[in-house]
C-alpha cells in the first residue's frame, strides 16, 4: 500500500512530498528529507476526519504529514490496523447524532426548567440584599416617573395600613432583622389596576385600586402575603431566574441602567410559581394569626377581588393572583368572564387559606 503525502519536518514550514507505504503495524516513509523513515503504527498520531480537511499523520519527532481525504488513505490506514474511534463512528451515523442532539436540547431544557429554579432557591439566601435595595430604589424611581403616581388614600387609612405593616415586620423575627428593612410604599396606578408587589430590595407597593377594593384588614392580608414573598426571598428568586440574570450581574459590576429596568419590568409583571403563592399565602396566614387576625381576611380579599369587574380584566392568563398580576397582560385578558371559573388556583388558595382558618 503506497501513496503521496506532504511532510512538514516540525521545524521550518518547508513541505516535502513523501511517499506513505503501509504494511501490517509499520508505516514507512521513502523520500523524507532525513532519509527513509520507519514507524510503528502506535507512534503514529492519526486525526480525525473534519469534513475535506486533509488527514494529519503525527510522528514522535514532531514531523508530520498531511494527506488528502481519499478511498487509498482509507485503505492504508486499514492496512496500518487504524480503526475510527466509537465516538467518531457514531459522529459518523445520523440516527445516532440526532439522538444525541435530541438527548442534548432535553437536557439543556431540563436545566432551564428546574436546574435554574433550583440554582435561584441556593443562591437568593446568600444575595447581600443592601445592592439590591438600592437596584429597587432605582426601578421604583423609574416606574414612579413613568406609571405609578403619589397615592389619594386617605391619611388615616394610610396610618392605620403603615402601623399594621409595621406590627407586621415586627412580629417576624427574620424580617425585623432583614436588613436593609421592609418599607411599605403608597401609590397609585389607574392604567395598571388593583396590585401590590415586594420588590426583591424588601419595598413593598400598595396600589390604592387594590386598597379600595378591601377593608384595612384585608388589604393588610394582602400586605402580609407580600412580606411572605419577601420572607422567602421569592422576588429575588424570581430575579435571578429571569432573563434579569445578566442584568443582576451587570449591577453588582457597574451597569445599573439595563438592570433598573428589567427591575421595574418584572416587579409589574411578577411571575411566581404555584408553590411560591401557596407559600406566601401559608406565611400570610400565620403573620395575621401573630395580631389575632384570621387567615379568612386573605381569602376574602382574594374573593372579592376575583368579584370585582376590574380585577376580571386585570387578570393574566397563567396567574390569578391578585396582587402579582400584570400591567402588559390585562389588555389581552380584558373581560374573559368564563376564564376565572375555569381557572382553579385562586380557587385552591380560598380553599387553603380556609382550612388553615379552621386549624387555628
Ligand atoms: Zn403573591
Amino acid at each position: 500500500m503506497n501513496m503521496e503525502a506532504f511532510y512538514f519536518d516540525g521545524r521550518s514550514s518547508k513541505r516535502h512530498t513523501v511517499r506513505l507505504e503501509a504494511t501490517a503495524g509499520r508505516l514507512c516513509l521513502h523520500d523524507a528529507p532525513e532519509g527513509e523513515q520507519h514507524f510503528d503504527y502506535t507512534e503514529v498520531k492519526i486525526s480525525e476526519p473534519q469534513g475535506r480537511a486533509p488527514r494529519v499523520l503525527g510522528f514522535p519527532d514532531g514531523a508530520c504529514c498531511e494527506v488528502a481525504q481519499s478511498a487509498e488513505l482509507d485503505a492504508l490506514l486499514e492496512t496500518l490496523g487504524y480503526r475510527e474511534s466509537f465516538v467518531m463512528r457514531l459522529q459518523g451515523n445520523w440516527p445516532v447524532s440526532l439522538f444525541a442532539l435530541i438527548c442534548v436540547i432535553l437536557i439543556m431544557a431540563a436545566g432551564y426548567q428546574w436546574g435554574l429554579p433550583w440554582g435561584a432557591e441556593i443562591a437568593a439566601p446568600h444575595i447581600p440584599l443592601k445592592p439590591m435595595r438600592q437596584l429597587s430604589d432605582a426601578a421604583m424611581r423609574q416606574m414612579d416617573g413613568e406609571i405609578l403616581h403619589s397615592s389619594k388614600l386617605s391619611r388615616a387609612r394610610q396610618e392605620n395600613l403603615q402601623g399594621g405593616f409595621d406590627r407586621l415586620v415586627a412580629l417576624d423575627p427574620e424580617l425585623a432583622a432583614y436588613a436593609p428593612h421592609p418599607r411599605l410604599y403608597f401609590r397609585s396606578a389607574p392604567d395598571i389596576g388593583p396590585n401590590a408587589f415586594a420588590m426583591p430590595g424588601g419595598q413593598v407597593v400598595l396600589f390604592d385600586e387594590l386598597a379600595e377594593e378591601l377593608t384595612d384588614d384585608e388589604a393588610l392580608a394582602v400586605l402580609a402575603h407580600e412580606l411572605g414573598h419577601l420572607n422567602r426571598r421569592h422576588s429575588i428568586r424570581e430575579l435571578i431566574q429571569s432573563s434579569a440574570t445578566g442584568a443582576v450581574l451587570a449591577a453588582y459590576f457597574g451597569d445599573v441602567s439595563v438592570a433598573v429596568t428589567t427591575l421595574a419590568a418584572l416587579a409589574l409583571n411578577m411571575n411566581y410559581s404555584r408553590e411560591m403563592e401557596l407559600e406566601a399565602d401559608a406565611y400570610g396566614a400565620v403573620a395575621l394569626s401573630r395580631q389575632n387576625k384570621s387567615p379568612l381576611l386573605l381569602a376574602n380579599a382574594l374573593e372579592k377581588l376575583e368579584r370585582s369587574a376590574r380585577y376580571v380584566g386585570d387578570d393574566d392568563e397563567d396567574e390569578d393572583t391578585d396582587e402579582d398580576n400584570s400591567a402588559e397582560e390585562d389588555e389581552d385578558e380584558s373581560g374573559s368572564p368564563g376564564w376565572l371559573s375555569s381557572h382553579p388556583d385562586t380557587r385552591e388558595r380560598i380553599r387553603r387559606l380556609k382550612e388553615l382558618s379552621v386549624s387555628n
